[in-house]
């Protein structure tokens, strides 16, 4: 039987704050600001759930960049573990040769999506390639990862809000929090 998603009442811990999110996105582009200065910078997010992050990152970075989308989904997984296997359902638009790419992620998990992203990245000869993830679930890695930029380390536990979903709600949340265990049960 499915509910109706609830957004007020169905978070049952708040992990992080609008306002930490919205500081500590700051120090980031502060950081990155100073670290590509005089450089090609292009940010490439993968849709859909770093577009906050994306949005409020860039605008924190005071230098010309460039930005690029990919929307990539992993088959084969349930709707809270990705499963590694990674099909590409919107490629760049332009070409990153020669760019200082950061790659701009929602969460790092397992690291499997992540670790695909890169590769693929790679084969097109950007001028650096480097990764900047919101959160880090480094319990759960199953490749190793190497992250440049890294706004929160958070515990092993399924998230949402600030973009991340649960079977395609909750991204609209300005916070990141944890779903009631109710929730998983009965939403379809
Ligand atoms: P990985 O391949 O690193 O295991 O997982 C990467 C993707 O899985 C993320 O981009 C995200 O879409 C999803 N994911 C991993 N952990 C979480 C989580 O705690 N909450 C949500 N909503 N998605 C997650």
């Amino acid at each position: 039987m499915s509910r109706p998603v609830d957004l007020a009442n169905d978070i049952g811990e708040v992990l992080l704050t609008e306002e930490q999110i919205a500081a500590r996105v700051a120090e980031l582009g502060r950081k990155i600001s100073a670290d590509y200065a005089g450089k090609n910078l292009t940010l490439v997010s993968v849709l859909k759930g770093s577009l906050p992050f994306m949005a409020d990152l860039m605008r924190q970075i005071a230098l010309p960049l460039r930005i690029d989308l990919m929307e990539v989904s992993s088959y084969g997984g349930t709707a809270t573990e990705s499963s590694g296997l990674v099909r590409i359902i919107k490629d760049l638009s332009a070409s990153i040769s020669g760019e200082d790419v950061l790659l701009v992620e929602d969460i790092i998990d397992t690291g499997l999506t992540l670790n695909y992203l890169v590769r693929y990245l790679r084969g097109k000869n950007p001028a650096s390639l480097k990764i900047c993830t919101l959160l880090d679930k480094p319990a759960r890695r199953l490749v190793e990862i190497p992250v440049d930029y890294q706004g929160f380390e958070i515990p092993d536990q399924f998230v949402v809000g600030y973009g991340l979903d649960y079977s395609e709600r909750y991204r609209n949340l300005r916070f990141v929090g944890v779903l009631r265990p109710e929730v998983y049960s009965s939403l379809g």
